[in-house]
């Protein structure tokens, strides 16, 4: 068995070896902010309107043909306890903090892909399985990927999944904005079936309108921060909240793109160590046989 994955291996390389030129000329970053439209579409979150009912994480799950329960189960609150992230089962999750302003009112916080205006997991990816549409969207192409898993790496959300529990083929699973369903002119499902708008879906620019003017009317329930609407160079899903993002499990981003991290790294391992389509042909070898195994270890 390792001998044949080895023999599959140098034909693999071999392949990609010679495809390298053609892959590296391809754009792998995504759409830089300034090219993409006014009109993007995003969510706004209000975390202090969520009342964690989890309908939308059952939603989505349906709306994506992924395993569920019926959606009466979805109110058991004590799952809301455990500090949960998106995974390969689920593309959303809502987590539960304490609220220091209201103790008897907790704070729901639901958490999927963001849908960065300029995707560090787009930008990681040496193939362009990703791809920033016009509309704000961030969707992953099955038929490209290799599984090399470095968009898992680079996202500074924490977002991406690997579909472990397959053998073969296993997906990138994150939140694709229901893009299907927004191409229709649908609302995304988790937006559809938010019983207290909670989660409010628009042009990107009339949410943050709508977001500073909650801050403004209600200074003492928000805090003055609208998350997503600059970090990272900006987000598609922004949030409200009335306590520090830190608190609600959120990372301290800065402005810049995250791209620009990943980036530099690339290219400082191509400048300095091995030739662009050399390096190709060798990941993409290995990541070509670790797409079909469940655990990295077991590919020799
Ligand atoms: S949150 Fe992560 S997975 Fe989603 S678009 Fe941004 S970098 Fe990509
Ligand atoms: S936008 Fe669609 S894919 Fe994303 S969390 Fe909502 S229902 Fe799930
Ligand atoms: S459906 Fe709305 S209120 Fe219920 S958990 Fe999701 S975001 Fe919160």
């Amino acid at each position: 068995m390792a001998s044949q994955n080895r023999r599959d291996f140098l034909k693999t390389a071999a392949f990609i070896g010679a495809s390298a030129a053609s892959i590296s000329s391809v754009s792998t970053k995504a759409e830089t902010l300034d090219k993409l439209p006014e009109s993007r579409m995003g969510v706004l979150v209000d975390t202090t309107v969520c009342i964690g009912c989890r309908n939308c994480e059952w939603a989505c799950k349906e709306a994506h043909n992924l395993e569920t329960d019926s959606l009466e189960t979805y109110s058991n609150r004590s799952v809301l306890k455990g500090k949960r992230r998106p995974d390969e089962y689920a593309l959303t999750v809502v987590n539960e903090y304490d609220n220091p302003k209201n103790p008897m009112l907790p704070t729901d916080v639901k958490v999927q892909c963001m849908h960065c205006d300029d995707p560090a997991c787009a930008s990681a990816c040496i193939v362009g399985a990703f791809t920033k549409h016009e509309n704000g969207t961030v969707t992953w192409d099955s038929s490209k990927c290799i599984g090399c898993r470095y968009c898992i790496i680079a996202c500074p959300f924490q977002v991406p999944a690997f579909e472990y529990s397959k053998a073969l083929e296993p997906n990138i699973m994150k939140c694709d904005f229901c893009f299907d369903r927004t191409k229709e002119g649908k609302l995304p499902a988790c937006v559809e079936i938010c019983p207290v708008e909670a989660i409010i879906y628009g042009k990107r620019k009339d949410l943050i309108e709508i977001a500073h003017d909650r801050i403004k009317r209600h200074p003492d329930k928000y805090i003055d921060h609208i998350l997503g609407e600059y970090e990272v160079g900006g987000t598609s899903w922004l949030y409200l909240a009335g306590q520090d993002f830190t608190k609600l499990d959120f990372p301290v981003l800065g402005k810049a793109p995250a791209p620009g991290v990943t980036e530099s790294i690339q290219h400082g391992i191509f400048a300095y160590f091995i030739p662009p389509i050399a390096l190709y042909a060798l990941l993409g070898g290995v990541m070509w046989l670790n797409k079909n195994k469940n655990k990295p270890e077991e590919v020799f």
